[in-house]
């Protein structure tokens, strides 16, 4: 989406679409907390970027936000001024989540707290806390809708399913994978479920930087490989970028008609352009994780920590870093198709009824 339709987007969200690296100013109580988010080409950490300032404003605080743009050496570099510039907190949403060991080090030496936000950072002790969603129940979510729709629980099958998982570099890709899996293994271990590329390894199926472009190069070339007969009856994908690239890849191959339905597809994010599209019937599902939900608890956890006090907290074990087991907030996510956008989306305030036309 361009820059113009999603500032659109956000403002009628009611949230700034402001960004840049610019230092916003607001009341200044509890100095400056420095955000770092990884890239503007998808919706999702716009909205973040600009929900995370809002709260932090309310709680009295300026804020400089920065996106890495998907490149990990600009993201070190970025969050490296931060510290220089004096930021009071960092709340990070890593590109690849061990190229930070240094620069949390250098956060770390200027006792500068640091929020893991939604990307769990790897390999250093030098990460307070995690605000994040139920990565696993999300990739159980996607598998469980796919399993539902084929009737695989009521004996239908066999099945052809390919999988897609996201980006090798981001510790959500394996709960999401692994979740999935837990779900769908079963099926495929009794041949109920068929992957007729015989990709099924979380190393074959990642998609660097959660591209759709390469989702859909990659679909393109199991369509031409293992689809001369046969058809795709479903889809495992871990994000609506991807989804978008998928579903490009099959049109393209003639599915999405009456005699050629697209397969069952699943997606993550509520993405506008994937909830237009599982309401004009292409994607099937996607997993919505309240955005705002995830800001107010990085911003509570910055202003708790700021201010002596201990966090919320809900987990404390899932979320090993090698290093130590990072406290962690972990909100639900829910699955969304077209029979209950309405109410989560549009009742709940995410999107206007508008947007969605
Ligand atoms: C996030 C997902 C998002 C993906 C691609 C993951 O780390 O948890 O919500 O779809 O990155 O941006």
């Amino acid at each position: 989406a361009g820059a113009a339709s999603l500032a659109l987007t956000l403002s009628a969200c009611g949230q700034s679409g402001e960004g840049g690296s610019k230092d916003d100013s607001g009341d200044s109580k509890g100095g400056t907390i420095g955000i770092a988010m990884p890239t503007k080409s998808s919706e999702r950490w716009i909205t973040d970027g600009a929900n995370v300032e809002k709260d932090l404003k309310a709680k009295g605080y300026k804020t400089k936000l920065v996106f890495g743009e998907d490149d990990p050496d600009q993201q070190v570099s970025q969050i490296e001024n931060l510290i220089t510039q004096g930021v009071k907190a960092l709340i990070i949403a890593a590109i690849d989540n061990k190229s930070l060991n240094n620069v949390l080090q250098q956060a770390a030496d200027a006792k500068i707290p640091v929020i893991s936000y939604d990307r769990l950072i790897l390999g250093t002790k030098n990460v307070d806390y995690y605000a994040s969603f139920d990565n696993e129940k999300v990739g159980k979510l996607q598998a469980g809708y796919l399993v539902e729709k084929l009737g695989l629980a009521s004996g239908k099958g066999p099945f052809n399913i390919e999988l897609f998982a996201g980006s090798n570099d981001d510790n959500n890709t394996k709960y999401f994978f692994n979740g999935a899996m837990s779900v769908l293994q079963p099926y495929i271990d009794s041949k109920k479920l068929v992957v007729k590329s015989g990709q099924t390894k979380m190393t074959q199926v990642t998609t660097l930087r959660w591209d759709g472009a390469t989702a859909q190069k990659r679909m393109e070339d199991i369509l031409t490989s293992s689809y001369k007969s046969g058809r795709v009856d479903a889809v495992l994908s871990p994000y609506d970028g991807i989804s978008i690239g998928i579903i490009a890849a099959l049109k393209s191959d003639g599915y999405g008609s009456a005699a050629k339905p697209l397969p069952v597809i699943s997606g993550q994010d509520a993405e506008l352009a994937s909830v237009k599209s599982i309401i004009a019937g292409q994607q099937s599902m996607t997993v919505y994780k309240d955005l705002r939900k995830l800001a107010q608890v990085a911003t509570d956890m910055v202003d708790a920590t700021l201010n002596g006090k201990k966090p919320e907290i809900n987990d404390t074990k899932s979320y090993d870093n090698g290093t130590k087991v990072v406290p962690a907030y972990l909100l639900q996510p829910v699955s969304v198709d077209k029979t209950n956008y309405e109410k989560e989306l549009v009742q709940g305030g995410y999107y206007t009824a508008d947007q969605l036309k």
